[in-house]
Parts: C-alpha cells; structure tokens; sequence
C-alpha cells in the first residue's frame, strides 16, 4: 500500500511538473512572439517618422531654401504630420538652436542649443538619422523621444536640424492593446543606456531598466520590476534598425494561474486519495495480523495441551509416526516410557478435582524438566498418563532417564494419603525399547505404545512407585 500510495504521488508530482514546464514554454513562446512583432511595430513608427525627415532635408537643401521661407512653413509642416498619430510635431530648428518653424504653433522663443539631438547634428557632420534620449519636450513638458536629421548649408556647413517628436504615449497605448493579463507589462527600452523610453502601464518620467535586456539580441528572462515590483516572464528583442529593445512580460502568478489552480485541486483529490489508501492499508495489515495472532494461536491450541501444557495426543501420534520412521532409516533404537500416576483416582476423590488438576501439572513439569536431549518428546497421553518418546536411546538409557522421573516426582513430597505404604504421591512407568523395522507387519508404532502400557501394568502389579521395563516379545 505504501508502495502504491508513493507511485501515485511520485506519478501524479511528475505530471504536474512536465505540465508546468510545458506551460511555461507556451507563454514563453507567446512572449517571444509579441516582443518580435512589438520591435517590428516600433521599427516601422521610427522608419515613417524617418521618411518625413528625409524628405524635409532633401527640400530645405535642394531648394536652398532661406530661414525667412521656413519660418512661413508652419502650415505645410503640420499637414505633413496631421494624419500620423505617433507624431506630435516636427520642427525645424536653425543653426544658433533657435525654432524656425514647427508644426506645433506658437513657438517662437525656444532654443535647442543644449539639447543632446541638437549637439550631434552641430559636432558630427554625419547625415544619417540621430534617435535622441527621452527629454522634456521643448515644446511642451511633458516626455518625448526625439529622431533627428541635419540640415546642410549650401557649402555643407551645418544649417540646422529637423525634428520629430514622438510621445511615448503613442507607444504605451499601442502596447496597451494586447491582452497580457492584468499585471502583464510592454517595455521600450532604450538600446543605448537602457533607459526605458515607452511603458505600458504608463510611468512619467525617466526610469533606468537593467542593463540585462541589453545582453544580447533577444532572450527569455524571469526579474522583479523596479517598477511595480512584480515578478515577471518577459521576452525581448532587439530592433537591428533603431537602438531600441522590447520587453513583453507577464507576471509569474498570472501566467501559472491556470495550472496553479488545478495543480491545488489536484493535489487535493490525490491527498485525499492516498489517505483512504493509507487508511485502508492499514486496517488490512491490522486485520491480517489479528488473524496472524488468532492462528498461530489456534495452531497452539490445536496441538498442546490445555492443562498441562504439553503436547497433546494427536502430536503425539505423528511425532510418534516420525521418530518411527527416522529410527527404522538410520537404524537407532527407539524408546518410549508411559507414565501413570498412581492411586489418582483416590487422590481426586480425597483432595478433589482442583487439586489433582494442580499435581498433574507439577508432575507435567517435573517430566518437561527431565527430559533434555534434543528430540525428546513429552506429551500427555490421556488422562493422568504422560509418555515421553526417546529417540536414539536404548534400554538403558531408557531405564536411566525413567527412574530419574520416578525420583524426582517422590521427592516432590506431594502428600497422598491413600497411596501406601510412601502416602506421597508417585508415579509408576512402563519402559519400551525397540529397534524399528520398516517391515510393520508385527511390529509398528502402536505396538511400542501397547508393550509400554503392558509393561507399566507389570509396574503397578509390582507394587507402584516403579519402572518396569518390557521384554522384548
Ligand atoms: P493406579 O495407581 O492403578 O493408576 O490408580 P488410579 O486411580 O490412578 O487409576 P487410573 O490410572 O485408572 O485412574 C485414572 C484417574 O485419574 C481417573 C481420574 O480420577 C484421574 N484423572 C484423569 N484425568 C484427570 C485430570 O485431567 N484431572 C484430574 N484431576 N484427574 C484426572
Ligand atoms: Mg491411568
Ligand atoms: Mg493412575
């Protein structure tokens, strides 16, 4: 029962633990999958936002267009970006970091000169693309990321720089619209110093991520936000294009909720399970061992003798068939001595039935304690008789062991008035001694029994308190 009760806990733990790590590679995949699509997304934003600044370069330079005419730009600038929600505005900024013109209206005043986009475009003569830190928008407060390109002079001195801006907010509602549980997290970060750039849940502000999610191109990591402080699964990926990473996460409670649950649920029908079995084992091995009892002690019932102690008749009589059959193959003589108490039936009638019971078994023990060789055989045989079987013993031998019972029962002294001429109590015994044939045709086992009984009739003719010994017929 133990056994089974730990094959089912032991089945049962190694399913639920191959369930978890499959479920567990399902989210993972999941993950893996959106933070792919999630850098795509975010590549595709920043090549759009891109394409407007390349195109506003190539006019402001190829026109050689003068400060005074962009300034007057205004309204084309916000047509360029009035459909595209991931802009908030695109601004031309001259050379001294001054606006010149913006599709965000009513700024005038502003100067970009310390800005980091600005300090590039100024120090690197590079035309590529710059993707600034998140900032404080100088067009505003609140945060924004920033992509920038230089504008060329005519002699390729620098001539200032076009700008888009882009509000994390865009980000954060886009990352917002997929289902990842309610404590599940999209992070942009920033490639670059790890900085997160775009957030959902939204935070305000500048929030610095692990430096992990730059390790390599993409991975799985479990971590515990210093956000929210929950912990999550998430999955990232690297854009190859723009210095940007996408972190898609849910947390750990949530996305084991399911197999959590049912895990519980099972662990309690298995608990509940294994402890019937247990219980149930158990009263059957308390039951087999009660009947374990009860047997064993039928089987001493069954073979010994209740007031003696001894054996009874019927083990005797195969004890007898045995020792019969051992002697007549090894050829050893075989002894048997038939005891009989004498004058029992006066001993009742004067001191009562409870006190022959007590003697008879003083007698029984006197006779237990003086046989000792191994294969003596003591049993009651009926009655007041007792007859003890020796084996490999002969007729003196017999004789030696019968007089010392005889001996030992007198010196009991047990008082027995009506048994003169002693008047203490004895014991008469008739000895045989054969050498066993296996041809039974005139000798056998109950023949040694009957020459006993006929010698110990010789030994209460003679007088009693005596061993008589029989002759061979
Ligand atoms: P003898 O000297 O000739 O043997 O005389 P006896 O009276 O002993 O004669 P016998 O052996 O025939 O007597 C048997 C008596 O033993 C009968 C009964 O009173 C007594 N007896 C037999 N079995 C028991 C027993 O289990 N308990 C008691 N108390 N007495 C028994
Ligand atoms: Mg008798
Ligand atoms: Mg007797």
């Amino acid at each position: 029962m133990a056994v089974i009760c730990l094959a089912i806990i032991g089945l049962e733990g190694w399913r639920d633990w191959s369930e978890r790590k499959q479920e567990l590679s399902r989210i993972e995949s999941e993950m893996r999958n959106l933070a792919k699509s999630l850098a795509q997304h975010a590549e595709d934003t920043f090549n759009l936002a891109d394409a407007i600044l390349v195109d506003m370069v190539d006019r402001i330079e190829h026109h050689g267009t003068p400060s005074e005419d962009i300034a007057g730009m205004e309204d084309f600038l916000s047509d360029r970006i009035q459909t595209l929600q991931a802009l908030k505005a695109l601004t031309i900024y001259g050379e001294d970091g001054f606006l010149l013109s913006s599709s965000l209206p009513g700024h005038t005043k502003v100067n970009v000169r310390d800005l980091a986009f600005f300090q590039h475009h100024s120090a690197s003569s590079e035309k590529k693309w710059f993707f600034g830190p998140i900032i404080r928008d100088p067009l505003g407060s609140d945060w924004v990321l920033t992509l920038s390109r230089r504008l060329n002079k005519a002699d390729g001195s620098f001539g200032g720089v076009v700008q888009v801006s882009i509000p994390p907010r865009y980000f954060s509602n886009f990352f917002g619209r997929f289902d990842l549980g309610s404590k599940g997290s999209v992070t942009m970060v920033s490639a670059t110093n790890a900085q997160v750039l775009a957030r959902f849940p939204y935070v305000n502000g500048v929030i610095q991520a692990s430096s992990e999610w730059l390790k390599s191109s993409y991975g799985l990591r479990a971590y515990v936000s210093p956000v929210d402080g929950v912990a999550r699964l998430a999955a990232y990926q690297r854009n190859h294009v723009y210095p940007v990473v996408l972190v898609a996460a849910v947390s750990q409670d949530e996305a084991l909720a399911n197999w959590t649950e049912e895990f519980q649920l099972r662990s309690l029908g298995i608990a509940v399970l294994v402890l019937i079995i247990a219980v149930l084992g158990w009263r059957l091995a308390q039951e087999l061992r009660r009947r374990e009892q009860v047997e064993s002690e039928l089987a001493v019932l069954a073979t010994t003798d209740g007031l003696t102690g001894l054996a009874n008749r019927r083990t005797f009589d195969h004890r007898l068939e045995t020792e019969w059959l051992r002697a007549s193959r090894d050829g050893t003589p075989l002894s048997l001595l038939l005891i009989d108490v004498d004058q029992f039936k006066a001993y009742n009638d004067i001191y009562g039935h409870q006190q022959g019971d007590d003697c008879l078994r003083k007698v029984a023990k006197v006779i237990a304690d003086a046989v000792n060789r191994p294969g003596d055989f003591v049993a009651r045989y009926g009655g007041e008789e007792i007859v003890v079987l020796l084996p490999n013993t002969d007729e003196p031998g017999a004789a030696k062991v019968a007089e010392n019972i005889r001996a030992q029962v007198e010196a009991l002294a047990l008082h027995h008035e009506a048994n003169a001429p002693s008047y203490t109590l004895t014991i008469s015994i008739g000895s045989v001694t054969q050498a066993p044939a296996f041809d039974r045709s005139h000798a056998g086992p109950t023949e040694l029994v009957h020459m006993a009984d006929k010698a110990l009739y010789q030994a209460k003719q003679a007088g009693r308190n005596q061993v008589a010994i029989a002759k061979a017929a």
